[in-house]
């Protein structure tokens, strides 16, 4: 069998989930028995734009794209990597749902830029110089690629066959998505490869489990408050997103006291935050709801925390 041609771009995110894949170890080692890494850029390998432009259509058999679309190069890069790709995967939470980084469209673009060159306090920029897409330096053009408005999760660029969930996912989960990749044994086109359960699926704390049923949340307590007992997060008035969250990660920020921020991307439906929200609001008092809304100023960043992008919400106007 001739071995799996498969690329790896990191877009606009921090590497983490190529991390992942990294952490699975001798797994992956395994694995490079029947994949060939034709292109991993910008993280392994410097390649160019002609690199990747040289490559006949559909010659990549699958390429991982991680990290969300913020800059025009990310942008056209991504076109030709799926033009020249069989099957694109979004893979974690910024290529899936626009992630931490799509956190920013609850800002304006000048926002941004005035807060990151001219308003902080480390900025020593006295003319209040903002990043140019082109520069003249002794008569010779220097180019950048242009700041988009806004991030955008992947399939709103290109066409994606598959997403994976997670910031980054966790390793087992990502053996299980290489190897469905060598098997060939994925699901229907647009799907997320998942196990299909809720992180609260697998969580040890949770009262189903117990043959218990959840409590109604009557306290809200932010991570900061206390120390959590062994009783679910939820129910305890950590505000934990684990009933609407996918659960490939085996729940692993509950088991060490973490309340689930909903980095797996929703069990189901669209809009995360709209999910969390109906979650919530079933399971507290009123109460409860108005302690969440004066401990908790920025609802809308917290329940959209890996999400904004692809929310009904989406950005700031
Ligand atoms: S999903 Fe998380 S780990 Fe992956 S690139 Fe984005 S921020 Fe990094
Ligand atoms: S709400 Fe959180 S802590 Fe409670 S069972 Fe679900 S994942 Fe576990
Ligand atoms: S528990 Fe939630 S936030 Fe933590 S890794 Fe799993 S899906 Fe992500």
């Amino acid at each position: 069998m001739s071995k799996i041609k498969l690329a790896i771009y990191l877009s606009a995110g921090c590497a983490g989930c190529e991390m992942a894949l990294v952490d699975l170890s001798e797994k992956l080692i395994d694995a490079l028995e029947n994949i060939e890494i034709v292109w991993w850029t910008p993280t392994v390998v410097d390649l160019k734009y002609k690199d990747l432009e040289n490559l006949e259509d559909k010659s990549i058999d699958v390429a991982l794209v991680d990290g969300a679309v913020r800059l025009s190069e990310q942008e056209h890069v991504i076109k030709i990597l799926r033009q020249k790709t069989k099957v694109l995967v979004a893979f974690g939470a910024c290529a899936a749902m626009g992630g931490v980084p799509g956190l920013a469209n609850f800002h304006k673009r000048e926002e941004l830029l005035e807060t990151a060159y001219i308003n902080t306090w480390s900025t020593d920029n006295p003319d209040g110089v903002l990043p140019q897409t082109e520069y003249d330096v002794n008569g010779s053009k220097l180019t950048l690629p242009e700041f988009y408005g806004e991030v955008k999760a992947l399939h709103q660029v290109v066409d994606v066959d598959y997403f994976i969930g997670g910031c980054p996912p966790h390793h087992d989960h990502v053996a299980v998505a290489v190897e469905a990749i060598i098997k060939g044994e994925l699901p229907p086109k647009g799907s997320w490869i998942t196990s299909g359960k809720s992180v609260c699926d697998s969580c040890r704390r949770n009262p189903a489990q117990k043959g218990e049923i959840r409590k109604p949340i009557e306290k809200v307590r932010r991570t900061i408050e206390g120390t959590p007992d062994e009783e679910c997060l939820l129910q305890q008035g950590y505000l934990c997103l684990g009933p609407v969250t996918q659960g490939d990660c085996g729940g692993s920020c509950p088991q060490v006291n973490i309340p689930c921020r909903g980095c797996g991307g929703p069990v189901a439906g669209k809009d995360f935050g709209a999910r969390a929200v109906g979650a919530l609001a079933s399971l507290m008092t009123d109460e409860a709801v108005d302690e969440m809304l004066e401990k908790i100023p920025s609802l809308g960043k917290f329940l959209y925390r890996y999400s904004l992008p692809v929310s009904l919400i989406n950005r700031k106007k």
